[in-house]
């Protein structure tokens, strides 16, 4: 016993390396690549102290080479994910005791061991499992889920702090408990840090988890696994399963243990499990927690006082950084007439000089999308665009799927601003412009805020204070991250928690203490030092 009252150490967001030519961080990645590029590997699954393996197996390729092998993964039948959901129950007990400080030393440990000795691992993985380039990988895989630990860590002791008020001869207290049974976490793709944080972040709180990985990002899935597992996590805290996402969602979803999902990934998908919760309800001990961070369809809005070079770039890095496969990439454009065609040039420009093909090689700013579903969404858009009297494209607009999955950078211009690629979720590297009079200034914002379903990020450009005010105000209940003279990207943990409402998610801001809040169920004991002895109040007395 501690007998101590301990501060954990004060988070610092962790630096970014620029992997410049020579530098030692570049050899150790490209290397680490390499040899990972020429090998294949088996991936298990990992249930309670077991890696499992099964007759069902999937092979592992790099988008940007999609013939190229570089490893199997083992397919849950329904008998593992009920073994992972008593992996899970049976681990709760030890786990939730534990102190809390120990659980904190846990993750701090991982967050070191990515910092350092799995640095270059986690990150070539990334690259090779999602083709992220370096500078993607590294601001994902390392920094941004090194910070979600640290930080996490130093909000959940801020939360164990927040403690009532008490009065003379009472003293009130909150013990934050985990959840009673077990917490589901679905992570997506395009993120090894959401993928990372989704389960770290609810076993943190002292909760015990199943956790389903996307199918396209299992490579870089088992490093952090590996990373978990050396960083003293105990068996059973985060069970990790593969396979048919409706077969383990319908399974977990079954269970009168569970108690919460931390879902991230599609709208739809999501609205379908919460149907399936809701269709569940009289079947749980519990009303499950639902946290949810998913689609967007994110607007830069310049202002005729925008500079014209500074609103390019952030179309550039904002729409097309990643292949556009970020939930908060720029995909819906408004420019003002003025200043339209002077960015429009700029971007072609820009886009001239932009190289693609495999991350491996560091002069790439544009590597593949994910898979085939994603290359033929793409093309299929690209081709109705090409079709269309509304729109027409302007930049960009080949592809080609012979090595990689590539989507040449693609920009779109229509006179619709309802347009289907203003309104829906393309996910790729495709942005859409619309034109409008300057002086529709303040029409153009009510309709980029009843344009799409989603409210996840947007930007605003401009030099004029009272545009950027009437911005903030007509676009309130637009974005949950609202940039002024910046994309629309690019948000750090600790500094900007991220996450959006309507349809893009429950908003519960990823990288913040309202996250963490979401994983306890908070008791309140009340303990009186003199207990009363008479019922009868004072105002009895005749
Ligand atoms: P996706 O919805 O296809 O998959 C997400 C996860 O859900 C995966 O693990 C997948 O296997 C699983 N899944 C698929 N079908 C399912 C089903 N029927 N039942 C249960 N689970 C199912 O998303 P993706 O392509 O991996 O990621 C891209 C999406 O994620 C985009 O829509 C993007 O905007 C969103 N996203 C949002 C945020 C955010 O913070 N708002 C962050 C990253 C990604």
């Amino acid at each position: 016993m501690a007998n101590s009252v301990f501060n954990v150490p004060y988070p610092i967001n962790e630096p970014v390396l620029d992997y410049l030519p020579n530098s030692s961080e570049r050899k150790a990645v490209l290397d680490t690549y390499n040899i990972l590029f020429n090998q294949t590997i088996e991936v298990p699954m990992r249930i309670g102290n077991q890696d499992i393996k099964t007759e069902n197996t999937e092979t592992l390729q790099p988008p940007h080479d999609h013939q190229h092998k570089i490893g199997l993964y083992h397919k849950a039948e329904k008998k593992h994910i009920n073994a992972a959901i008593s992996a899970a129950l049976n681990a709760r007990e030890k786990w939730s005791q534990l102190e809390w400080t120990s659980r904190a030393a846990i993750f701090l440990r991982a967050a070191e061991l990515i910092a350092g000795p799995y640095r270059a691992k986690i990150n070539a993985a990334t690259m090779l499992a999602q083709s992220k380039t370096i500078h993607q990988a590294e601001i994902d895989a390392a920094c941004e889920l090194i910070d979600f630990l640290r930080f996490n860590v130093y909000f959940m002791q801020e939360i164990y702090e927040n403690q009532p008020e008490s009065s003379p001869g009472i003293w009130n207290r909150i013990s934050y408990r985990p959840l009673e049974g077990f917490i589901y976490a679905i992570s997506p793709f395009n993120f090894t840090a959401i993928a990372g944080n989704l389960c770290a972040s609810v076993a943190m709180m002292g909760n015990t988890v199943v956790w389903k990985p996307s199918d396209h990002q299992i490579y870089s899935a088992q490093v952090i696994m590996e990373i978990f597992r050396e960083a003293g996590l105990p068996d059973g805290v985060i069970n990790m399963v593969f396979g048919d996402p409706v077969m383990i969602t319908d399974t977990i979803l079954e269970s009168p243990d569970f108690s919460g999902i931390h879902f991230t990934g599609s709208t739809d998908i999501f609205k379908g499990i919460w149907a399936k919760i809701g269709a569940n309800i009289q079947k749980y001990k519990t009303y499950p927690r639902i946290v949810g961070e998913t689609g967007g369809k994110d607007f830069i809005v310049a202002h005729p006082s925008a500079s014209p070079r500074e609103v390019a770039t952030g179309i550039v890095r904002g729409a097309f950084e990643f292949q556009g496969q970020k939930c908060s990439a720029a995909s819906r454009i408004y420019l003002p007439k003025s200043i339209a065609q002077e960015i429009i040039n700029f971007v072609k420009q820009d886009l001239e000089s932009i190289s693609m093909g495999s991350p491996a090689n560091f002069e790439n700013f544009v590597t593949a999308v994910i898979h085939k579903g994603s290359f033929d969404r793409l093309v299929n858009a690209i081709e109705q665009v090409k079709k269309d009297s509304d729109a027409e494209i302007l930049i960009g607009g080949t592809y080609n799927d012979q090595k990689g999955y590539f989507i040449e950078p693609t920009v779109v211009i229509t006179t619709n601003p309802k347009y289907f690629t203003m309104e829906k979720e393309l996910f790729g590297p495709v942005a859409t412009l619309f034109v409008f009079d300057d002086s529709d200034w303040k029409n153009t914002l009510t309709l980029i805020d009843q344009t799409s379903e989603y409210a996840l990020t947007g930007a605003v450009y401009s030099n004029d204070r009272y545009a950027i005010e009437e911005a903030l105000q007509a676009l309130e209940n637009s974005a949950g991250n609202f940039y002024i003279n910046d994309k629309p990207t690019g948000a750090v943990v600790g500094q900007q928690p991220f996450g959006g409402a309507r349809a893009s998610g429950t908003n519960d801001k990823a990288g913040s203490a309202a996250n963490l809040m979401r994983w306890v169920s908070p008791r309140l004991i009340k303990e009186t030092f003199i207990p009363a002895k008479d019922y009868r109040y004072p105002f009895l007395k005749s």
